[in-house]
């Protein structure tokens, strides 16, 4: 597992995918850049969501707030006085730690910190008391950095959402049981961020807020935790490295009845699995706690039964850069591939289903020439329309086949001198390394049936 996690990190960085973040400058561990393949692979995922969530359903829409929001959100969802993290430090080396995560690393939740060794320098019971640290991002509105101008930086989308339930609601002309989501970047102040793009200070969400009518709340998060499930095997994450984690009554957070994560075997820190997205029925806590700061009545009337109520919500909440790398670790693998030497090679592949990979095809002439490459060009432009494609006519053919298997791509079509008299090319299956012979004018089709949207 941990050569796994370092070969992914340095096979992201050499084909484009992620970038240690001001790497110039030394880079930091809190923050990533996305490189050309990583903002394809992101957008499919981000697609993908919402293809199902929002655009693929009658029940839900979509929604872009505002990063900062007003400062009375925060006040009235709790989180100015809630979302903290019990902070602890290492007086022999001074590095600052979670306190819950030191207890989870050793095993036993119960553990004294007395008992611990430091992760980092390894002296025995150093921690200080754990204090509360508030994991709100700061910044400041406007000229004068006094208290009035002092704003957060949303930790979640969610809120952004509850504060525009009543415009949705008489804009979209929807009725619970209906739901409004939402992608986008979230910020949070962590102790420790690490593991590569596992745990960043800046990271993206993609959040469904699900209104329904109170009493039917406990079978539909049953049937989003169904869906959710669905939704990442349907991609390509294996049955056996998901697992659901229920929350335990007394570790539920402020607003929450019930909360199910769905757990991805991650294998990292010393942990193999972790959070990969939380699945929470909010009750009716943020519409009536939004209602009562704001003096806006945010409950629905229902025109049916004549009655008024404060729908229930459900949440799936999913991490789309933690979703990046969960698909990244699952994809990675090692097989033997024939040299062209009559042995066997290892190759590295990203398995990658076809809808996430970040290049679909890849043309390729077999050599350098005036012949095959203009043809092979007039391809890739036109497959291009479509898909995104690369044309590579730079070393020998199998180098340009182990690259575009490194990076993922499920088909690579190659013209040869026998194309310019068959008028016919070979498309090689990533997975499979089988050769096919398609003639040119049934390129498109052949990858459309092979490629869906
Ligand atoms: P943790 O306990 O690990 O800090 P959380 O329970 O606070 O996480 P949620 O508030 O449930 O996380 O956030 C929903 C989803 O957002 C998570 O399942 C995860 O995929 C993603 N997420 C949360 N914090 C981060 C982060 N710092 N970096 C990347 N993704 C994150």
């Amino acid at each position: 597992p941990v050569d796994r996690i370092d070969a992914i990190v340095s096979l992201a960085k050499r084909r484009g995918f992620v970038y240690p973040s001001s790497e110039v400058y030394g880079g930091s561990r809190s923050a990533w850049d996305y490189g050309p393949l990583g903002v394809e692979l992101k957008e499919n995922l981000r697609r993908q969501w919402w293809r199902s969530m929002v655009t693929g359903r009658d029940d839900v829409v979509g929604l872009d707030s505002a990063v900062v929001l007003a400062r009375d959100v925060w006040a009235a969802s709790g989180h100015l006085t809630e979302f903290v993290d019990p902070l602890t430090e290492c007086q022999s080396c001074h590095r600052r730690f979670r306190a819950d995560h030191l207890t989870e690393e050793h095993g036993d939740g119960s553990t004294a910190l007395a008992e611990l060794s430091c992760p980092s320098c390894g002296n025995r019971g150093t921690f200080t008391a754990p204090r509360n640290f508030n994991g709100l991002m700061r910044t400041y509105l406007g000229a004068v950095e006094d208290e009035s101008a002092e704003h957060f930086l949303r930790p979640e989308t969610a809120q952004g959402i509850f504060v525009n339930f009543l415009n949705v609601l008489q804009s979209s002309r929807r009725r619970p049981p209906f739901g409004i989501a939402q992608v986008g970047k979230s910020f949070r102040n962590e102790i420790t961020p690490g593991n590569f793009i596992f745990r960043t200070r800046e990271f993206e969400q993609m959040e469904l807020e699900f209104f329904v009518r109170p009493g039917e709340d406990e079978t539909w998060h049953e049937y989003w935790l169904g869906e959710r499930w669905r939704w990442y095997t349907d991609l390509g994450l294996s049955e056996r490295n998901l697992r659901r984690h229920e929350h335990p009554a007394d570790k539920l957070s402020h607003y929450a009845k019930r909360t199910v994560d769905i757990e991805y075997r991650f294998d990292l820190g010393g942990k193999e699995f972790d959070e990969l997205e939380g699945i929470a029925n909010r009750t009716d806590f943020d519409l009536t706690t939004h209602s009562k700061a704001s003096g806006t009545d945010l409950s629905y009337f229902d025109q049916e039964s004549g009655e008024r109520w404060f729908p229930y919500v459900i949440e799936p909440s999913a991490g789309l850069t933690r979703g990046v790398l969960a698909f990244l670790l699952e994809a990675y693998d090692i097989d033997q591939a024939p040299n062209t030497k009559g042995g066997m090679d290892s190759r590295t592949v990203l398995r990658f289903d076809p809808r996430l990979a970040p290049v679909k095809a890849a043309v390729l002439p077999l050599s350098r020439n005036p012949e095959l490459s203009p043809k092979a060009r007039g391809l890739a432009a036109a497959l291009r329309k479509r898909w995104t494609v690369e044309f590579d006519d730079a070393g020998a053919i199998g180098r340009r086949y182990r690259r575009q298997d490194e990076v993922g791509t499920p088909f690579c079509v190659t013209v040869d001198f026998d194309t310019l008299s068959d008028n016919a090319v070979t498309v090689r299956d990533r997975d499979t390394m089988k050769q096919e012979r398609v003639s040119l004018d049934h390129v498109e089709n052949y990858l459309v049936e092979r490629l869906p949207g």
